[in-house]
């Protein structure tokens, strides 16, 4: 049997990119929704053939405990909802995707990774880009020194943000800007790329547009991170600039780059030999059949909350970073990494 999902939170990502995926996945299906509007559940019930016992709201949503046909609850809500939605679907007995960032708080990390242990289910995070293949031969290419020792990297990844999700510039709900949002992946990136998690960050908040949009989060951010052998990330992210959308690193011997890098597809590659020609995939499909695949075999998954965890600390040591104007340090972050 295929494993069910349940998608909590029917908006934007869930609308356009997972419940699409589901209908191209091999070990798990779309098996249930949790939403707050009753039209939308109608309208996703007809076009998905739910049945009404898999249909809940905010409320009822504790109710799956007693479902057996929902195996996976993936929260895709408000950052700031990320910490409550997966610990009562953990405490439902249920195994849990949460997308990113994994919590607002490293606080709230925590608690989610305590009550995965206490149910005994798994955690990861909505990590797309970890099932991408021009994404693992960076990694490859990377940890593996292909091109000698990784000297410098280079990540940016940022658009004109244009308030079709306005939570997403209220603090309470977002945690936070870009960095948050679309940072993440440069942050991520460049720590795959090089295989180390980076012994410090120095910051600096980016100019605010006029207008009141980013009233309550940062517009942008540059940031670099520096790495035990003395290599260095310079890393950009904005809601109000279209950036180029780019991971690069300069080794030793040669270079290798993603542009665009942290798409849903059209991603290209190259490295100082050529072009990469490796093709795009549904990155979804793939991270969701992983995720099952780790739940049916009970292995453990490549994107943990763990990793969950380090990245919510990388954020937090960017932002203290930049609000300090001091270089900020992050040895006491533990070094959960992608293998290649
Ligand atoms: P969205 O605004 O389109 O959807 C959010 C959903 O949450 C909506 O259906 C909304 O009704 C619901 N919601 C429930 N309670 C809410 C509240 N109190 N306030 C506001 N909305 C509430 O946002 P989205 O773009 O789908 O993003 C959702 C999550 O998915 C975010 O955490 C985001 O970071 C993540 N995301 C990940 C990717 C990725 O590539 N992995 C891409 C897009 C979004």
């Amino acid at each position: 049997r295929k494993l069910g999902v349940a998608l909590v939170g029917l908006g934007k990502y869930s609308t356009g990119q997972l419940a699409p995926a589901l209908q191209q996945t091999q070990l798990c299906r779309l098996a249930g929704i949790v939403t707050g509007t009753p039209a939308k559940a109608k309208q996703w019930q007809r076009q998905y053939n739910l049945p009404a016992t898999s249909v809940y709201d905010y409320k009822t949503m504790d109710r799956m405990a007693d479902n057996p046909a929902i195996d996976i609850v993936y929260i895709v809500l408000p950052n700031a909802l990320h910490a409550e939605y997966t610990i009562r679907a953990l405490e439902a007995g249920k195994h849990v995707i949460c997308e990113k960032p994994m919590a607002t708080s490293v606080a709230d990390c925590r608690r989610m990774l305590a009550a995965a242990q206490k149910a005994g289910k798994q955690l990861s995070i909505g990590y797309r880009l970890h099932f991408e293949p021009h994404h693992h031969e960076m990694m490859r290419l990377g940890q593996q020194q292909v091109f000698g020792q990784v000297k410098q990297l280079v990540a940016d990844n940022g658009f004109r943000f244009g308030n079709d999700t306005p939570w997403r510039v209220n603090k309470e709900l977002s945690g936070g800007g870009p960095l948050q949002d679309l940072g993440i992946y440069c942050v991520q990136g460049v720590v795959y790329t090089k295989g180390q998690v980076p012994v410090s960050v120095t910051a600096k908040y980016g100019p605010k547009p006029a207008g009141n949009l980013f009233k309550e989060v940062e517009a942008a951010m540059s940031w670099q991170m520096q790495f035990a052998d003395g290599s260095v990330a310079d890393c950009r992210t904005s809601y109000a600039e279209n950036l180029s959308s780019r991971l690069r690193a300069e080794a030793a011997r040669g270079w290798m780059e993603l542009q665009p890098a942290f798409g849903y597809g059209g991603l290209r590659g190259s490295t100082s030999q050529g072009p990469m020609n490796i093709q795009n995939v549904n990155q979804q499909a793939r991270q969701m059949d992983d995720f099952a695949d780790c739940v049916l075999n009970n292995k453990p998954t490549r994107v943990p909350g763990e990793m969950g965890l380090r990245d919510v600390q990388l954020i937090e040591a960017i932002y203290r970073a930049a609000n300090t104007g001091q270089k900020v340090s992050t040895t006491d972050v533990k070094a959960v990494l992608d293998k290649t």
